[in-house]
């Protein structure tokens, strides 16, 4: 395959030290070399979750896999559910609490905003849920909404409180502890620089205690903790699903490429290619969709200029450049693009080798 510099909305590039792990050799499923790396990389991703105390592990599947297996262990069917929806992928989980059999009630905010917490609060005044959710950073839009505000509403409606991480994790700060949320998840292909195919996933022991409460059982067979548990943990190791054994030696050489590097240096590194993008752009004339401060700095929506053929810049980049830049989704299609500068792509070189190419595909001179 060609090697293309994929600075969409994800997958980001695999890095070299997460290939070299998927080239290891496979081994058996129950082999005890493998169940000792399985056990390490819950705890890493503990770790890396800030999630101490109930159950933090990864799923097969992509970050859809985390947000159904997140929605179908906590939710029965008749359970009331309320999403806040700020772009595609709020919309997404209220739809897998609706087929999840819930009654779901949405707030909902203009795409490119944050979710804005006084709102939240109105909605939910007088009421009582099962489960609140939210998403972190909304991909759809390069939005960043402030969840950690969302979790005491979450709570005084009785609710858990459900955060989709899938962009946010490993490039700017998530804490499931400190901002008191009770299930994440997240996907491998962003700032965790692996290729798309597991989801972490973590349960506060709140959380927990709901799942073991429940009246029926999950509504997935595949993605029912319960019987996961009885794979990933304790003494019996039953078999459930063949693991995807070397996607799983991937996902463990990212986390530990993290913490090597050092968690908050990474963060900052996105940081810091997010503002130098955002001034490289800027001198070409180029303006961001999202307000300053409520910026991701991992995805960068940007406004396609008055008279540009969004498609064509993107085709140009990706033909002369090898160069992959996204779309914008559903109705943000054709008046955004969306630079993704995840993991191992989130450095000023990088930054330098798009804006040159935009330079050209522009025909602007900075
Ligand atoms: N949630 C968010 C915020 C996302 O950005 C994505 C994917 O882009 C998903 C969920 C779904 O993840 P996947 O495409 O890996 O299934």
């Amino acid at each position: 395959m060609e090697e293309i510099l994929l600075l969409g909305p994800g997958p980001s590039n695999t890095s070299q030290r997460v290939l070299n792990a998927l080239a290891e050799s496979t081994v058996g499923h129950l082999d005890p070399l493998f169940l000792d790396l399985a056990d390490d990389l819950q705890k890493k991703l503990a770790r890396l979750m800030k999630a101490d105390g109930g159950m933090t592990m990864f799923v097969s599947g992509t970050g859809s896999a985390g947000m159904e297996a997140a929605v179908l262990n906590t939710v029965e069917p008749g359970d009331r559910v309320f999403v806040c929806v700020n772009g595609v992928f709020g919309g997404r989980m209220a739809e897998v609490s609706r087929r999840a059999g819930a009654e779901v009630e949405t707030v909902e905010f203009p795409w490119g905003e944050p979710i804005d917490p006084q709102k939240v609060k109105e909605a939910l005044a007088g009421k009582s849920f099962k489960l609140v959710g939210a998403v972190h950073a909304e991909t759809s839009t390069g939005a960043v909404s402030p969840v950690h505000e969302i979790a005491p509403l979450a709570r005084e409606a009785g609710a858990l409180f459900l955060v989709d991480c899938v962009t946010s994790l490993g490039g700017m700060p998530f804490e499931r502890d400190e901002w008191g949320i009770d299930v994440a998840y997240s996907g491998t292909q962003k700032c965790l620089s692996c290729p798309p195919g597991l989801a972490p996933l973590t349960f506060s022991e709140r959380a927990l205690e709901v799942i073991r409460n429940r009246e029926t059982p999950c509504r997935s067979w595949y993605l029912d903790l319960a019987l996961l548990l009885q794979y990933y943990t304790g003494q019996k190791r039953v078999y459930h699903h063949t693991a995807p054994i070397n996607m799983i030696y991937g996902l463990n050489a990212a986390v530990d490429a993290i913490f090597d590097e050092g968690l908050e240096k990474v963060h900052a590194r996105h940081r810091a290619a997010h503002e130098a993008l955002v001034e490289r752009l800027g001198a070409l004339g180029l303006e961001m969709f999202v307000t300053e401060g409520s910026r991701l700095p991992m995805l960068n929506a940007v406004t396609v200029p008055e008279g540009v053929d969004e498609a064509e810049v993107r085709m140009r980049l990706r033909k002369e450049f090898k160069i992959e830049i996204g779309a914008g989704l559903g109705p943000m299609a054709g008046k955004i693009w969306r630079i993704g500068l995840m993991g191992t792509n989130a450095r000023a070189e990088v930054v330098d080798q798009l804006a040159n190419a935009m330079e050209t595909c522009l025909a602007v001179k900075s």
